[in-house]
């Protein structure tokens, strides 16, 4: 993928032109955010061991171009089989299981609101 003379890997993630291979793709996989649509998984998303960020912005992690979602919406830290979700900024909403959070353990099967869409949080 290449926009404005800039580089992407397919997930999204901003390459220096000269790189083959995306550094955040290589990165051990340790789960997923599912995102749903109307009740239907539209798009799977990658979280890779150590720091997510997720948003919009193109130095995240977890890039989701969705409306509701902030540049930096949220953080998932992924280490020793422990995932943590930080909210990001006070403009992010972010929810999980219904309940408004700044910080929370996730473990498989968590929803997770983020803005006005619903990931279901599957870990490996
Ligand atoms: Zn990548």
């Amino acid at each position: 993928m290449v926009l404005f003379g800039k580089k992407y890997c397919k997930k999204g993630h901003k390459m220096d032109p000269s790189w083959k291979i995306c550094p955040v793709c290589i990165t051990p996989l340790t789960g997923w955010l599912v995102h749903f649509e109307e009740g239907k998984v539209s798009q799977i998303y990658d979280v890779h061991l150590g720091k997510n960020l997720v948003g919009k912005g193109e130095e995240c992690e977890v890039r989701i171009l969705l409306d509701s979602i902030q540049r930096h919406h949220a953080l998932i830290m992924s280490k020793d089989g422990e995932y943590k979700l930080i909210a990001q900024s006070s403009e992010s909403l972010v929810m999980v299981n219904g309940n408004d959070i700044s910080s929370i353990n996730l473990i498989d099967g968590d929803m997770i609101t983020l803005g006005k869409s619903e990931f279901k949080f599957k870990s490996i």
